[in-house]
C-alpha cells in the first residue's frame, strides 16, 4: 500500500483540460457527423455538469514541424498543404475532407497533446485531456483517413520519447473503431504498447492480424453488439494483464466514445458507466507505474448527447470529483 501512495501524483494542479478555437474552424460539410458542433456540446456539458470548475483550462500550441515530423514525413505534410482549399472543399476520401481551417485544426490539435505531455511530465497537472479536432488514431504515417489527418496521439507520444526520454508508453483506445494509424506509426516499436479494442469486421477493415513486428500491440476485434459486460470482461481478461506486465511510463487513452449504445456510427452498447469504470481501471494503471501521468485525446464520439455526457462521466474520474 505505502508503494502504491508514494508512486501517485505529489505536484499541484487540477485536470488540464486543454483546446483552441482553431479546432471550430475545421468543416467538412453541412451535416456531417464530425463537425465543431462536437465541441461545443463537450464544453457545454462540462459547464453545466459543473466540473470546469475542477479544470484548469489551456489553450494549445500550434505543433512545430520537428515535433511533427517525428511521426509524418515533411512530404506528407507538404502534400496536405499542397491540396489545402482556400475555398470549398478537397476531398481526401469519400467521407474526409480539408477546408480552409483543416490544417490550421490538424496542428493545434497535435500541438494539444505536445501541450499535455509537457505539463503532465513537469508535474504541473495530474492529467490531461484534450477536446480537439479533428481526431488522429485513423490518421498513418502518410495517410489522412476516417475524417484524421495527423495522428495526434503518437505525435504527443513521439514527444515524450524524444523530450523525456521515456522508454515505455501506453495507449489505450476504446474507440468503437480500430486505431489502425497508431497501429501503422508504431508497428515496429516496442517502446509503445497500443491496446484497441473495435468492432470487427468493420471500418477501417483491419487490425484482426499483425501487420509489424511489435509484440505490444494487442489488437481486439469484438463483435457488432458488443455491450458492457464483454467489454469489462475484455480490459480485466486482456488489457489489464499486459498492462502490469508492460509497466509504462506514461499512459495515453485514444478518448472516442462512438461504442456508446446511442450513437449510431457503431453497434455497440457501451454507456457512461462503463466509460467510468474504464477510466478507473486505466488511471489505476497509471498510478500504479508512472504516478498518474496520463493524457486523454478526444476521438470519435458522434451523437452529441451521448457523447458530453459520456466526456463528463470520463473527465468526472479523471479529475477526481
Ligand atoms: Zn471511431
Amino acid at each position: 500500500m505505502l508503494d502504491w501512495l508514494s508512486s501517485t501524483f505529489s505536484g499541484g494542479g487540477m485536470t488540464a483540460f486543454i483546446t483552441h478555437p482553431a479546432c471550430f474552424g475545421h468543416n467538412m460539410g453541412e451535416g456531417h457527423p464530425e463537425g465543431p458542433e462536437r465541441l461545443a456540446a463537450i464544453r457545454d456539458r462540462l459547464i453545466t455538469a459543473q466540473l470546469m470548475d475542477f479544470l484548469q483550462e489551456y489553450e494549445a500550441e500550434e505543433v512545430s514541424e520537428v515535433q511533427l515530423a517525428r511521426v509524418h514525413p515533411p512530404r506528407y505534410i507538404r502534400f496536405l498543404e499542397s491540396v489545402s482549399p482556400n475555398v470549398g472543399t478537397y476531398r481526401v476520401d469519400t467521407d474526409t475532407a480539408m477546408n480552409s481551417g483543416t490544417l490550421t485544426a490538424a496542428r493545434y490539435s497535435a500541438g494539444a497533446v505536445v501541450k499535455a505531455v509537457n505539463l503532465v511530465m513537469n508535474g504541473k497537472v495530474p492529467n490531461a485531456f484534450c477536446a480537439i479536432r479533428p481526431p488522429g488514431h485513423h490518421a498513418e504515417t502518410e495517410k489522412a483517413m476516417g475524417f484524421c489527418f495527423f495522428n495526434n496521439v503518437a505525435v504527443g507520444a513521439m514527444h515524450a520519447f524524444a523530450e523525456y526520454r521515456l522508454k515505455r508508453i501506453a495507449v489505450i483506445d476504446f474507440d468503437v473503431h480500430h486505431g489502425n494509424g497508431t497501429e501503422e506509426i508504431f508497428k515496429d516499436d516496442e517502446r509503445v504498447m497500443l491496446l484497441s479494442s473495435f468492432q470487427h469486421p468493420f471500418f477501417p477493415y483491419c487490425g484482426d492480424r499483425p501487420i509489424g513486428s511489435n509484440p505490444n500491440i494487442v489488437n481486439v476485434p469484438m463483435p457488432s453488439g458488443t455491450r458492457s459486460d464483454a467489454f469489462r470482461d475484455m480490459v480485466t481478461d486482456i488489457w489489464l494483464p499486459r498492462l502490469h506486465e508492460f509497466k509504462p511510463e506514461l499512459v495515453f487513452i485514444s478518448a472516442g466514445f462512438d461504442a456508446h449504445l446511442e450513437d449510431d456510427m457503431g453497434n455497440f452498447g457501451l454507456v457512461e458507466a462503463d466509460y467510468i469504470w474504464v477510466t478507473e481501471q486505466i488511471m489505476k494503471i497509471a498510478e500504479q507505474y508512472c504516478g498518474g501521468k496520463l493524457v486523454s485525446v478526444l476521438e470519435g464520439g458522434y451523437e452529441l448527447s451521448s457523447l458530453a455526457r459520456s466526456v463528463a462521466a470520463h473527465v468526472k474520474v479523471l479529475a477526481n470529483v
